[in-house]
């Protein structure tokens, strides 16, 4: 394979170094990465909320800036290490108060506040189970979770109680306790002021022991493929969060660092709280919501150094800042501090990685991983080159295959066996050799499946991915997702990718339609940039142009324009609602999507 490369100067100054990746690999255990965390005193075990306060102040550096949360209204309220911890240490003596024991769950429905933050922290110090849900479900995908995770605890506001929990609150008989952040015009029958309980908490808590495998986060996933799962996190994953923050985030103490994902999803939780502040950075906290100029704005006035986002929110970026033509940045925005961006969720297109070069001044790093990994598991790194396009390389202490693939897509299974691809550019299941810190535990309540995730000594992702002569990881898609199309297997993802660098395309969704002669023909879903009109010749147009990229067993056969592309919550194209709607066959369950209608 023939790849585009974009280089990287060695960096002295890597905190993990990874200059030498084979190196870096070779001499990597777990248990020195644990101890680079401190413990809990007394070998009373591991927690997650100690290694991500108090041992900031037991070091004496309780007067850093842990939290800079940015309102919608833009009004910033900054935290320290210190306030963090006489904060969370009042939430968690609130929950004693309330007789809320040990493992009990607590479930969020915020905001990107403040006291989501301290109700995270406070409540992972208290050894009790936090499971944050994304403020924007409706109120269904609320009630399910909420029932399915057991929920003890609920910290939301008035506004989204009334819309979103209280009609279906007498369904949910262990939910006691409903915590109201802000303001309260006319309190709901059953809830509590977070503010009142919050004064009358003393501030002082010690972290009770802990043990590793105490179960710390239930994570629902992203529902891309069908029901969300409830994936269990456990104390031990803070190993996973700190380590691969440094190797994959290029993370140190003095970084700015600005995650975007909500913590309603688990990139918003490991990334956007735990491991940036196990590092002791400074976390940029943005409530609004997307914005084009708000983003660079930040970026600018926050001096953020680290970036992690993800690759809808760069397409668009893109979209309002396109490459071609313009080297320069719309208005005065200074992105001079930035050293270092990375994505994930999605593939990110090679024109994405392109673009953050051209438009941002730095190459955009892809990573991958899944809510049941816990932590970033393939990267490419701060000091190694970039192939665009491509996952990048595992991290240290994880070890990925390929597993040859049998009828249905997925691993073949012969007698409980698998078979490890060793060749280069041949596609697989990836899978990965079970043991990292940070692998979840079990699907809440769903023992089949959880381990049918497994076989032969491997995890399953379920995605299928090629690895090159260097070992790259290339994305080619999810199992469910693949075309079979006369005799080729095709991944939506490289012909997305190739309608992505046209310059009319904003967004692409491929999809088989199946088909009596070839199996299924290739379509594209495609959205266009602002201004563009969709149009017959257009549309001929672009069916050349990837004809032209792809070859004609690849490229689609029919493309429709559509302005509207169906996304879940955490910003991923929905293929299967895409399949389903072109089949009329039923959507399934809708509960993570973005933009109903
Ligand atoms: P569900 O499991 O409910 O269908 P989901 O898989 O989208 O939803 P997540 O755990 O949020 O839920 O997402 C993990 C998945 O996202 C991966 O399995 C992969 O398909 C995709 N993904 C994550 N990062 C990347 C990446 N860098 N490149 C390509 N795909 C990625
Ligand atoms: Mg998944």
């Amino acid at each position: 394979m023939d790849h585009l490369i974009i280089r990287k100067e060695p960096r002295p100054d890597v905190v993990f170094v990874l200059q030498d990746y084979e190196r870096a690999r070779a001499d990597f255990t777990w248990d020195e990465a644990r101890s680079r965390l401190s413990g809990l005193p007394g070998g009373d075990g591991l927690n997650i909320g100690y290694e991500a306060v108090d041992r900031h102040l037991v070091a004496g550096h309780g007067g850093r800036e842990a939290l800079r949360c940015i309102a919608a209204d833009d009004t910033v309220t900054h935290l320290t290490y210190g306030e963090l911890g006489g904060l969370t240490g009042r939430f968690a003596n609130a929950l004693t108060t309330l007789g809320v024991g040990r493992q009990e769950r607590v479930f969020t429905l915020l905001g990107r506040c403040p006291e989501l933050y301290v109700t995270v922290l406070g409540t992972l110090r208290s050894a009790r189970v936090l499971c944050p849900l994304f403020s924007a479900f409706g109120p269904e995908p609320v009630r399910q979770r909420l029932e399915l995770g057991d929920a003890r605890v609920l910290v939301t506001t008035e506004a989204l109680y009334r819309r979103k929990v209280e009609e279906n609150r007498h369904h949910l008989p262990h939910l006691d306790h409903v915590l109201l952040v802000g303001p309260i015009t006319d309190p709901p029958p059953g809830t509590v002021s977070f503010a009142e309980l919050m004064e009358h908490a003393p501030q002082e808590y010690a972290v009770p022991p802990t043990d590793p495998e105490d179960m710390a986060l239930l994570h629902f996933t992203s529902g891309t493929t069908g029901a969300p799962k409830g994936a269990v996190h456990v104390h031990e994953a803070v190993v996973a969060h700190h380590a691969s923050a440094a190797f994959a985030l290029d993370l140190r103490q003095e970084d700015v660092y600005w995650c975007t994902a909500d913590p309603g999803w688990v990139t918003g939780t490991s990334y956007g709280i735990i491991a940036p502040l196990t590092h002791g950075a400074t976390v940029v906290v943005d409530e609004g919501d997307f914005d084009v100029h708000r983003w660079y704005r930040i970026l600018d006035s926050e001096r953020v150094t680290v970036w992690y986002t993800a690759p809808t929110a760069v397409r668009m970026l893109m979209r309002a800042t396109p490459r071609e033509g313009a080297r320069e940045l719309p208005g005065p925005y200074d992105l001079s501090a930035l050293r270092f961006i990375a994505s994930v969720g999605e593939p990110l297109n090679p024109e994405a990685v392109l673009w953050g070069q051209d438009v941002l001044g730095l190459p955009i790093h892809d990573n991958w991983w899944q809510t049941e990994t816990g932590a970033i598991m393939i990267a490419n790194f701060a000091s190694c080159d970039i192939r665009p396009g491509s996952m990048g390389r595992p991290l240290p202490g994880v070890e990925a295959a390929l597993l040859q693939r049998g009828e249905d897509g997925r691993a073949e299974i012969t007698d409980g066996r698998v078979r490890v691809i060793g060749e280069a550019g041949v596609e697989g299941e990836l899978a990965l050799r079970p043991g990292w810190p940070s692998m979840f535990r079990g699907y809440l309540n769903e023992e089949a499946r959880y381990a049918a995730c497994f076989a032969d000594g491997w995890y399953l992702t379920g995605d299928l991915a090629k690895r090159d002569e260097d070992g790259w990881f290339w994305f080619v898609g999810r199992a469910d997702d693949v075309i079979k199309s006369a005799g080729h297997l095709i991944g939506p993802f490289e012909v997305e990718s190739a309608l992505m660098e046209h310059p009319a395309v904003a967004e692409a969704g491929v999809i088989g339609r199946p088909d009596p002669v070839v199996g299924a023909v290739v379509k594209a879903f495609v959205s266009l940039r602002p201004g563009l009109v969709p149009d017959a010749p257009l549309k001929r147009e672009l069916l050349a142009f990837a004809r032209r990229r792809l070859g004609p067993a690849v490229a689609p056969r029919e493309i429709e324009f559509d302005q509207n592309l169906p996304k879940t919550r955490s910003g991923k194209v929905m293929r299967r609602l895409l399949r389903a709607r072109e089949l009329g066959l039923p959507e399934g369950d809708l509960s993570t999507l973005e933009n109903p209608g």
